[in-house]
């Protein structure tokens, strides 16, 4: 059943590590989840699609992982998470704020809704600030930690994503190089990953597309052809940085669109085709 049987000892590049993935239970988290598995990690997932959570733990390594109900705004959920990888595995090592969501989208801020900002920014700003905050608690005292973000490729350019989207993708970037400079010192790296859109329920979701319809626009919209982005593309860049391959690299932002967006001339600002 252990995914990680399928790796020896000497490649499992995570082994003997603790990580805890928020919005675990599916796309880029799950998918995550099953990479740092293979590669020698215990794990905890964290969502709130508590079926789904529960299948992923299955479908790895249940002796080596466990599901736990976190909304990421909430911190007592939050440090419940964070607790429980320290008492059921002895430690954190590795904190992956991955989960997030979009509101509708609609390019004229005038017709954006509060309720729509206020909940983008809940979940993916003040749900990455608290598990900074809680991962750190447990991170400093042991002076090793190692602290990944999904953030987008909204984090770096205006127009692919809603404001609310954009706002929460760059504030991030912020949280992560502050912390970054705060927990160098003790040793604890601190980065986040930007990838340009990909087929998952978040983006299939909200554009009512399949994978092929997601992968199409997004193909489009790519300087590099010939290749579609998947989420393990992601997930081998969130075990880089996880690694201690990456042991030099804190306080970045990893991009992971092959400069599709950041210099293509054909994106408009305000195009808004679908959120990234
Ligand atoms: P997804 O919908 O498959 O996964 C997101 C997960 O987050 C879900 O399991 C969901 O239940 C969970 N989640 C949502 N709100 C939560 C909350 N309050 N508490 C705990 N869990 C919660 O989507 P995905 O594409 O895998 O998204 C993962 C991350 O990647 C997000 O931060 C997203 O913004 C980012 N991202 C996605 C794309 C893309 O095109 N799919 C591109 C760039 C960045």
């Amino acid at each position: 059943m252990a995914n990680s049987s399928l790796l020896s000892t000497a490649t499992r590049r995570l082994q003997g590590k603790v990580a805890l993935i928020t919005g675990g239970a599916s796309g880029i988290g799950e998918c995550t989840a099953k990479l740092f598995s293979q590669h020698g990690a215990k794990l905890v997932i964290a969502d709130i699609q508590d079926e789904l959570g529960h299948s992923v733990v299955k479908s790895i390594d249940p002796s080596n992982s466990t599901y736990i109900h976190c909304d990421v705004t909430n911190e007592d959920h939050i440090k419940n998470a964070v607790d429980t990888a320290v008492s059921t595995y002895g430690k954190l090592d590795i904190m992956f704020n991955n989960a997030g969501v979009i509101d509708p989208p609609k390019p004229r801020i005038m017709d954006n809704e509060r309720t729509d900002f206020d909940r983008v920014l809940n979940v993916n700003v003040t749900g990455v600030f608290l598990g900074m905050k809680h991962a750190a608690r447990v991170m400093v005292p042991t002076r090793s930690g190692n602290i990944i973000t999904t953030a987008s490729t909204a984090s770096g350019i205006g127009g692919v994503g809603s404001h609310a989207y954009t706002t929460s993708k760059h504030a991030v970037v912020g949280l992560t190089k502050s912390l970054a400079v705060e927990l160098g010192q003790f040793g604890i790296r601190v980065n986040c990953l930007s990838p340009h859109g990909l087929a998952t329920p978040l983006s299939k979701g909200r554009a009512e597309l399949d994978d092929e319809g997601v992968e199409n626009i997004m193909n489009s919209m790519a300087n590099l052809k010939g290749i579609t982005l998947k989420a393990n593309d992601i997930a081998n860049a969130a075990l880089f940085l996880a690694s201690d391959e990456a042991r030099y690299v804190s306080g970045q932002n990893l991009f992971l669109d092959a400069i599709a967006l950041r210099q293509n001339s054909k994106i408009k600002q305000g195009t808004n085709i679908i959120e990234i």
